[in-house]
C-alpha cells in the first residue's frame, strides 16, 4: 500500500467573484507512507489545519490532489474516506460511558467483538477497567486517551490528529505524546499529527514537515531536521 499522497494541494477561504481571498494552504506536496507518523508542525496560522482538513474532506481543494493507496479523493465525502479524526476537545458524547464512547464506531460489529475491541483499546491508552464511567468524571487527559480509542476502533486506514493536546497543562502533553506514539505504533496506524509546539512534533513523529505561511519548508526526521538556533 502506498499511504497518503498531497499533491499541490491549494486551500482557499473568501474567493467570491472579484476577490482572491484567503489563501491558507499554497501548493504542499507530500507524502505519508503506510505505518508512518508524520508531524505536520508550524506557527499558528500557517494553514496547517487547513491542509489536515482538506485530507479528511471537510474542506474543499482548490488546486493539486490529494489520494490514498492510489486512488483519488476527489469527490469522497469525509465518512466515506476511512480516515480517523481527533481533534484538541475530543467531543466525546456526554450522554455515554466510556465503553460506549470508544464502541460508538462499532455499530454494525457483533456484540462479542465489539466488547473485545473496547477492552483491547482501552488497555492500550491506559484505561483498563474505565468502560463504566460516565465521560463527564474523566480528566482532560482522560477524555482525550478515550477519544483516541475511539477514533482507533474502526481501524482507520489514516488517522489525522489536530491539536490532540493542546488543551491540556504542560507536564500532561509531554506523556501523552510519548503514549499517543507507543498506541499509533502498536496499532500500526498512519498517522498526520498537527501541532504549533516542536517538542510534541519531535516526540510523536518519525518524520517531521515544517509549514510557514501556506507552504512546506522541509520535510525530515526529527535528528535530521535543521532547527533554528
Ligand atoms: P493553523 O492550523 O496553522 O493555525 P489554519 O489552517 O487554521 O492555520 O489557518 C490558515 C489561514 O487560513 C489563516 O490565515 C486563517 O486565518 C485562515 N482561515 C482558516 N480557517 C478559515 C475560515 N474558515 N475562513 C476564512 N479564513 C480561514
Ligand atoms: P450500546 O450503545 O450499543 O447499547 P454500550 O454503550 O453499552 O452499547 O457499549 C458500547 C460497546 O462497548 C458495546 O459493544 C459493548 O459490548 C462494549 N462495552 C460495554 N461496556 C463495556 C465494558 N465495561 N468493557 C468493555 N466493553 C464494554
Amino acid at each position: 500500500p502506498r499511504g497518503l499522497e498531497v499533491r499541490d494541494v491549494v486551500v482557499r477561504y473568501g474567493q467570491r467573484r472579484g476577490r482572491t481571498g484567503t489563501t491558507a494552504v499554497d501548493g504542499v506536496s507530500l507524502d505519508v507512507a503506510a505505518g508512518e507518523v508524520l508531524a505536520l508542525l508550524g506557527p499558528s496560522g500557517c494553514g496547517k489545519s487547513s491542509l489536515l482538513r482538506a485530507v479528511a474532506g471537510l474542506e474543499p481543494v482548490a488546486g493539486g490532489a490529494v489520494t490514498f493507496d492510489g486512488s483519488d479523493l476527489d469527490g469522497v465525502p469525509v465518512h466515506r474516506r476511512g480516515f480517523g479524526l481527533l481533534f484538541q476537545d475530543g467531543q466525546l458524547f456526554p450522554h455515554r460511558d466510556v465503553a460506549g464512547n470508544v464502541g460508538y464506531g462499532l455499530a454494525d460489529r457483533p456484540r462479542a467483538e465489539r466488547t473485545e475491541r473496547v477492552t483491547e483499546l482501552l488497555s492500550l491508552v491506559g484505561l483498563d477497567g474505565f468502560g463504566a464511567r460516565p465521560v463527564a468524571e474523566l480528566s482532560g487527559g482522560e477524555k482525550q486517551r478515550v477519544a483516541l480509542a475511539r477514533s482507533l476502533a474502526p481501524r482507520p486506514r489514516l488517522l489525522l490528529l489536530d491539536e490532540p493536546l493542546s488543551a491540556l497543562d504542560r507536564g500532561l502533553r509531554e506523556r501523552l505524546a510519548v503514549e499517543i506514539r507507543a498506541v499509533l505504533h502498536a496499532t500500526g496506524t498512519t498517522a498526520v499529527f498537527v501541532t504549533h509546539d516542536h517538542d510534541e512534533a519531535f516526540t510523536v513523529a518519525d518524520r517531521v514537515a515544517v509549514m510557514s505561511a501556506g507552504r512546506l519548508l522541509q520535510v525530515a526526521p526529527p535528528e535530521e531536521l535543521w532547527r533554528a538556533p
